[in-house]
């Protein structure tokens, strides 16, 4: 009894979302994609711009006085490594939070001299540049502006949080 009331409910979820629907999420992701592509496009430009003012001494006191350094940029994410900006070619920073793909890996001679180490994959969602002040906020944003976003990290918490719960995943 209690399967077929699933089964008709799986039913009506299914016609639910049947072809019109779907074609409408499909419509909808292009334009999403349109605009973070033009958006990336416009932001990588305009700070192209302000890095050949910059460079050739063609800034006002005003924007000098507004330009930032890169730590007065960043977002403050718990991960971050050096990446080559879009706009200008110098490094700016790549920022994450969240990780995923926690492994621990050994590397060594004996079982007596060995390093442990815990690395995961990190997904950021920011990137800044303190030579042309590009700000580039969200991970679709970025591959949009052709960044990289994933790159590995290593933490000693990655170790902890694997082998301090020897059941999880069993659950
Ligand atoms: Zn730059």
């Amino acid at each position: 009894m209690a399967s077929t009331l699933i089964d008709a409910q799986d039913k009506s979820i299914e016609d639910f979302v049947g072809d019109k629907r779907t074609h409408i999420v499909d419509g909808h992701l292009q334009n999403n994609n349109k605009y973070v592509a033009e958006r990336a496009e416009s932001l990588v430009g305009r700070a192209k711009t302000r890095y050949g003012e910059m460079t050739s001494g063609r800034l006002s006191t005003a924007q000098l006085g507004r330009w930032k350094a890169e730590f007065e940029l960043r977002a403050g994410l718990r991960f971050s490594v050096s990446e080559e900006c879009p706009a200008c070619g110098k490094l700016g920073l790549l920022e994450a939070e969240d990780v995923e793909n926690m492994r621990i890996e050994t590397s060594g001679y004996s079982e007596d001299d060995y390093t442990v180490m815990g690395l995961a994959d990190a997904a950021a969602d920011y990137f800044v540049c303190g030579h042309c002040q590009l700000v580039l906020d969200g991970y679709e944003l970025l591959v949009a502006a052709g960044i990289e976003p994933v790159f590995e990290v290593e933490d000693d918490d990655f170790i902890e949080q694997l082998s301090g719960e020897p059941d999880y995943g069993n659950e």
